[in-house]
């Protein structure tokens, strides 16, 4: 790793030389202790097939000069497995040396994410599960978008109520300014979920407690009309289409507003402008950070508690009616007494003493660990039928940076500021997201000196996120070693929808005046100016895409058809007693929007219809 990162980084102007300066190897393997031991072997399997590419040498035995010009080959290699390796190990080096602060400061990056401080929300309580177990009415697996709604709900209905998060608590004052660090502390698996497939798909989700709404974007979305009508008449959700009191209840817990273009920064301007000259529809996007102060800190946690995430709203809420939160976590099991859930098996931390056994024991019990941490579970308990787990939809989705002569400094805006919409009957949507450096130095094109000189061209990169509502379809599993298992198979048509919304992101950046536009396209890592025909007159295969997804849903689909669904239409898992689903894989079909609002208002609706129950 450390012979990789010095000749991808050799330091070049003001940015210093990785290894002799900047520490990656060694950053690296503080990440990699994070890693489940799945991905762990993995990532060594490919290391080592990397080091032998050139074989008979070996990449690491060789001088620097060499190894800097087999780089250079490799990138424009014809054999895709070859790039996706370098892809592979420029992801796995890219934080380590993008998020140190002596290369932010070479390239003049600046988090400001000072300003005036909302007051500190009301206290969750003693977050410490107890040493001999519990009980309590309702035990909601995971804090994120759903469970922490269902806890409110439920808790404010006079129920007694647990949640249970296997993340640890994390606020304003303890959010890790390291990347590493904050990856380590908030995300699963050190930010390395990742589908198998080709291409294969990192898809990171967050572990905190406040799930993913800790580390999101703030995009505050309702689902489209057309997608709930279908959920309505085809997906037999009679309430689906009656959703406008759960959308706005949410939107004023959340405090959404719509962005003013004056101040939602240079990135998502470019965009508009961009999409304006060509006549492309599009909308500043409504977000829940109406006093952000436009850090692009947000994949790290709002220090300023601008963006209003879950742990600072229902979670509170839920406590304030007696709900108890309990930190660090980890259901394991849930426990069935004939075909009645009847409580949780949980590890939780200890204090200083390692991990110990924990049970709740409860009249009912919710899911919401998410698009993947509900499906493992029931999997793991041995629960769900054939489609649990089936139906994953990941909103694949394309990075396209673009350089330009004016200085964007992407850092000074709001990370998702701006929505083109006007190819959305393709099930496209582009949105503005400025990436901090940390995140996405990887995905410039180029290695070594010619990698470092688009670094340090960094203030004037702009870059939009091309997203598909996909009905190409994935599998969460497990395996025989009880670890996660994703899998997803990009269609071959969808893989052109997407290679035709890169273009349409090209045009809208160089209508904007960029200089380059970086496609994400194996073989294409730059498209000029002037080059967009050619680069349409061919449309890519799956395996041609270098993609990214950060909506997983769909694997634990409610729906009235048995065959095709885990749960029934009140979020209930269909052969299990007492047994919900409140989170992200309730939705039976790709949502075409970021899905947190729409979570938010499901899991509102399945927690209602229960509390009713279970109150009467
Ligand atoms: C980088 C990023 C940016 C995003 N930006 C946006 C955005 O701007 N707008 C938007 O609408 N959406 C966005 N999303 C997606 C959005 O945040 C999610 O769709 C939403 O949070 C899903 O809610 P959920 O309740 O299903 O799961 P989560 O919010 O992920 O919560 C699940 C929680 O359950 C816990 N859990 C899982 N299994 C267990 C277990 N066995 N025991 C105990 N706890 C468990 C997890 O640790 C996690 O904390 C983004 C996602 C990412 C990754
Ligand atoms: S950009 Fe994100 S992290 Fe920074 S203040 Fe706004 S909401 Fe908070």
């Amino acid at each position: 790793m450390g012979a990789f990162a010095e000749a991808m980084a050799p330091g070049v102007g003001a940015l210093p030389a990785a290894e002799a300066e900047v520490p990656v190897s060694e950053s690296f393997v503080r990440h990699a202790a994070t890693f489940d031991p799945r991905t762990l072997r993995r990532i060594r399997l490919a290391i080592r097939a990397f080091d032998w590419l050139p074989f008979p040498w070996r990449f690491s035995r060789s001088s620097l000069d060499a190894r800097e010009r087999f780089l250079f080959d490799l990138e424009r290699s014809r054999l895709g497995p070859k790039r996706d390796l370098l892809l592979l190990m420029k992801v796995l080096t890219g934080t380590h040396y993008g998020g140190d602060p002596r290369v932010q400061a070479a390239v003049g990056a600046e988090e400001r994410c000072g300003g005036e401080r909302p007051p500190d929300p009301p206290p969750l309580g003693d977050l410490t599960p107890p040493s001999d177990g519990e009980e309590c009415d309702v035990a909601i697996v995971g804090s994120g978008a759903g469970g922490a709604v269902a806890a409110a709900v439920l808790a404010e209905a006079g129920l007694d109520v647990i949640v249970l998060e296997a993340g640890g608590y994390m606020n304003r004052d303890t959010y890790p300014e390291d990347p590493v660090e904050a990856i380590i502390a908030l995300y699963r698996d050190g930010g390395l979920t990742i589908a198998d497939g080709r291409p294969a798909i990192p898809i990171p989700v967050g572990r905190a407690v406040g799930g993913t709404t800790v580390i999101n974007s703030g995009t505050a979305l309702r689902a489209p009309e057309h997608v709930l009508e279908r959920w309505r008449t085809e997906h037999g959700i009679e309430w689906a289409g009656d959703l406008e009191a759960e959308f706005a209840r949410a939107e004023k817990e959340l405090r959404v507003r719509r962005l003013d273009p004056a101040s939602m920064g240079r990135n998502g301007q470019l965009v508009m402008e961009g999409a304006k000259a060509i006549g492309a529809n599009g909308y500043p996007l409504p977000r829940n950070a109406g006093r952000c102060v436009q850090c692009s800190s947000c994949p790290k946690g709002c220090r300023l508690d601008a963006k209003r995430a879950v742990h600072l709203n229902y979670l509170p809420r839920a406590a304030q009616a007696g709900a108890r939160v309990r930190a660090g976590v980890d259901v394991r099991r849930v426990i069935l007494d004939r075909s009645r859930a009847v409580g949780v098996e949980c590890v939780a931390d200890g204090n200083g003493d390692g991990r110990r056994r924990y049970e709740v024991r409860a009249d009912a019990v919710i899911a919401a660990g998410g698009a993947f941490g509900t499906p493992e579970l029931l999997l793991r308990s041995g629960i769900g039928g054939k489609a649990l787990g089936r139906n994953l939809h990941v909103h694949p989705a394309a990075w396209i940076g673009a350089r330009f002569d004016e200085p964007v400094r992407g850092w000074d805006g709001v990370m998702q500021s701006y929505a083109v919409d006007e190819w959305a009957d393709r099930g496209l949507l582009l949105e503005a997201t400025f990436t901090p450096l940390a995140f996405g130095a990887q995905w410039l094109p180029g290695t070594g000196r010619e990698h470092q000189e688009r670094m340090l061209a960094y203030d004037r990169i702009a870059s939009v996120g091309v997203h598909l509502s996909d009905r190409s379809a994935g599998r969460v599993g497990i395996g025989s070693d009880g670890s996660l298992r994703l899998a997803y198979k990009l269609r071959r048509e969808e893989a052109a929808t997407i290679g035709f919304g890169i273009a349409r992101a090209a045009e809208i950046l160089f209508a904007a005046g960029a200089r380059e536009v970086y496609p994400q396209l194996s073989g294409v890592p730059v498209i000029e100016r002037g080059g967009l025909a050619a680069f349409e007159a061919s449309s890519p295969r799956p395996a041609d895409l270098r993609l990214e997804a950060f909506h997983p849903m769909g694997t634990a689909a409610m729906g009235a058809d048995e065959s095709r669904t885990v749960t029934a239409p009140d979020g209930a898992v269909r052969g299990v007693e007492g047994l919900y689903v409140a989170d992200a894989g309730l939705l039976p079909t790709s949502l075409g929007v970021n899905p947190m609002m729409t979570v938010i208002a499901c899991a509102s609706r399945v927690a209602t219809r229960l509390a009713e129950r279970l109150s009467g």
